[in-house]
């Protein structure tokens, strides 16, 4: 049974969000679970061997990744792997990314206190949390509206109220509180929607998987008085962007 949840693992982890070498040999992955694992220690082991060892310097994506409580975002059968090199699923299919991958788009998008940032792809809200916890105002949309309700619900106990989750089509943005000072994207586009870029501040910055399914590279795109540049930073495997039909089915985790 425990072989196969592991083959099971590690075919997600080969087709899943920004796969670098998935891991599940933590002492908790071994035997039934008896205690709460120590999650703090875990976060603190996570930040130093799989974040900092791979050259994540920020501090304050750092300090960010050691307090937000990554086992809060992932299905209750999913904990004790929260804090493994790996992303892991989140209901579905759809994955919650890498630790490490989440660190790196982090500083890439170079976040500051108060700073207006629109991401795609929600998820398990847990990349929203790491943002909102530097001090971000985080607009968020998610074209599966279970994905968002359950990513509101987590957000809202933890205390995030600085993050605006809608359910929507990613491809349109969402102008209403355009211009961004940064826009991540969690899924991959095979060439970087217009509305994004039209919706970026100038000055801002956008990191965005693009490419084909299997074969994607995480791009940094900075506006300057309306002149756009590229700059390709990292493969990645991310899950692919869907078009859909926009919904107009906004709120936000402070108005509930
Ligand atoms: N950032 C997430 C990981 C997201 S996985 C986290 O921290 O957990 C990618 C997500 O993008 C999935 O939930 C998927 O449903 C969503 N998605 C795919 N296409 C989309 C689109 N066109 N608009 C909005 N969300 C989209």
């Amino acid at each position: 049974m425990k072989g196969l949840l592991r083959k099971l693992l590690f075919a997600l982890g080969v087709w899943l969000t920004g796969w670098t070498g998935c891991n599940l040999q933590n002492e908790y992955s071994q035997g039934p679970v008896m205690n709460e694992p120590d999650y703090e220690k875990l976060r603190e082991k996570m930040v130093r061997e799989q974040i900092q060892a791979r050259g994540v310097k920020d501090p304050d994506v750092l300090a960010a990744m050691r307090k937000v409580p990554r086992h809060k975002f992932v299905p209750e059968n999913m904990r004790r792997y929260a804090y493994d090199d790996c992303p892991l699923p989140i209901g579905y299919g759809q994955t919650i990314s890498q630790p490490y991958i989440v660190a790196f788009m982090t500083e890439q998008l170079r976040v500051r206190p108060g700073m207006r940032v629109l991401e795609i792809g929600t998820g398990s809200g847990y990349q929203a949390a790491v943002l909102a916890e530097m001090g971000a105002n985080i607009y968020t949309i998610e074209i599966i509206p279970e994905l968002a309700e359950q990513a509101r619900a987590v957000l809202l106990e933890l205390g995030y109220t600085n993050v605006h989750v809608k359910v929507g089509d990613g491809y349109k943005g969402w102008p209403e509180h355009a211009p961004y000072d940064g826009i991540i994207v969690t899924c991959a586009p095979e060439s970087i929607p217009q509305a994004l870029i039209d919706q970026l501040k100038q000055g801002g910055r956008m990191v965005i998987p693009v490419g084909p399914t299997w074969d994607q590279e995480l791009v940094v795109v900075e506006k300057e008085n309306d002149k756009i540049s590229c700059t390709e930073v990292l493969p990645v495997r991310f899950v692919p962007m869907v078009p859909g039909e926009s919904t107009n089915n906004e709120s936000s985790v402070t108005e509930r």
